[in-house]
């Protein structure tokens, strides 16, 4: 956001220069011309918003925005008063409007923003219609210059004034551009995050949710087989009691590592809660059961370093029977069911649920 701000800022700057620069030229096309008061008021206009430029920052825009708006309402009327109301300079009145909206970036009140916002917007059509129709009906102009002289004065206007038109509003929409994509990213990221767990860096049950709906309707529409494992860390209150709950986190984490490493691609492995995972396997029974064996046997194999000691654990897993992603839920109870069943069988094994008789 800090970088969105600063971007402003130098627009708000550029702006004051390109009045500034508009400004210098109608000098010395009315040096040209021969015109009267109106040089002398170019040369302070342009010093003018060379001096706004440097001082521009969000927290004196306010300041800033309307010494702009005064300057060119000045010189609208002053201009239109010695030319006649064809001169086009009145244009960057309305050129003001859209640099009205970065008032949102500063930190005043929303109200403030809103009532400033509409103020301005208002302050530029009064100054358009008084300099272009009140000031051209009031008073004559003071000098008539010829047809070529007119038209050469008013193109310059017109097309200084829409080329400042163009070149801010595309700036102000490139810069809520970058906020919208910016913000998408953050939202984009922060699901990701909210996703994940931490310790292990697998999904977690958020995560399980999102992927479940993202899947099923591909799942559903190629009649995908599927099995679901729940495995769960033998004796894990002991292990923490005995070892500290730090211990038990790497416990966590190398069995979060060894399911990434050991199962295949497209096994995708949940941190189901606490010491307990959840596998789903788009494969028959008989494939993921296999690989979940590997899994458990590498467990008990390997072990984690804890402080000068190789600390060993193991995991029981509860394998549902084979089914479809319409009937998870079902499968992950037969799960968690065949988990129970192999807790009280004696840990360390793969359970595989089988139907009462
Ligand atoms: P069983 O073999 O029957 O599964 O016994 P158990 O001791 O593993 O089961 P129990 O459900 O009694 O204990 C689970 C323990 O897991 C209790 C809790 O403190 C611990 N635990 C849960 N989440 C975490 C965690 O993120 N880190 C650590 N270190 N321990 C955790
Ligand atoms: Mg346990
Ligand atoms: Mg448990």
């Amino acid at each position: 956001m800090d970088g969105i701000r600063k971007n402003v800022e130098q627009q708000i700057r550029w702006m004051c220069i390109g009045f500034a620069v508009t400004s210098g030229v109608n000098l010395i096309v009315s040096l040209l011309l021969h015109l009267s008061y109106l040089p002398t008021y170019y040369i302070i206009a342009a010093l003018i918003y060379l001096i706004n430029a440097r001082a521009a920052n969000l927290r004196r825009f306010v300041p800033v925005y309307l010494l702009c708006w005064m300057l060119i309402a000045v010189q609208s009327c002053l201009t239109v008063y010695v030319l006649g109301d064809d001169c086009g300079i009145q244009m960057y009145l309305l050129v003001l409007i859209i640099p009205s909206s970065y008032i949102r970036f500063t930190d005043a009140s929303f109200r403030t923003q809103r009532f400033f916002q509409v103020t301005a917007c208002c302050l530029c059509i009064i100054g358009y219609l008084v300099s272009d129709e009140l000031v051209d009906h009031l008073l004559d102009p003071l000098t008539i210059i010829d047809d070529r002289s007119e038209i050469f004065f008013t193109l310059l206007n017109v097309t200084g004034s829409l080329t400042l038109l163009g070149l801010t509003s595309s700036i102000f929409v490139r810069n809520y551009q970058n906020i919208f994509l910016k913000l998408l990213d953050q939202s984009d990221q922060l699901t990701a995050e909210a996703e994940q767990d931490a310790l292990t860096g697998l999904k977690n049950r958020r995560g399980f949710e999102h992927f479940l709906a993202k899947l099923t309707p591909v799942w559903e529409k190629k009649e995908q087989a599927v099995t679901v494992a729940l495995g769960d860390v033998d004796f894990f209150k002991n292990f923490n009691d005995t070892y500290g709950h730090d211990a038990g986190d790497s416990v966590l984490k190398h069995l979060g590592f060894l399911a990434m490493d050991i199962l295949p691609p497209e096994a995708i492995a949940f941190r189901w809660g606490g010491e307990e995972f959840l596998f789903l396997f788009p494969m028959p029974l008989k494939e993921s059961a296999a690989c979940l064996e590997q899994l458990r046997a590498a467990v008990a194999q390997n072990s984690v370093s804890w402080e000068n000691e190789e600390l060993r654990f193991t995991i029981t897993i509860g394998v549902s029977s084979q089914g479809t992603i319409a009937t998870l839920k079902h499968l992950i109870q037969e799960a968690d069911q065949a988990l129970y069943k192999g807790k009280e069988a004696g840990r360390n094994r793969v359970v595989r649920y089988e139907e009462q008789p």
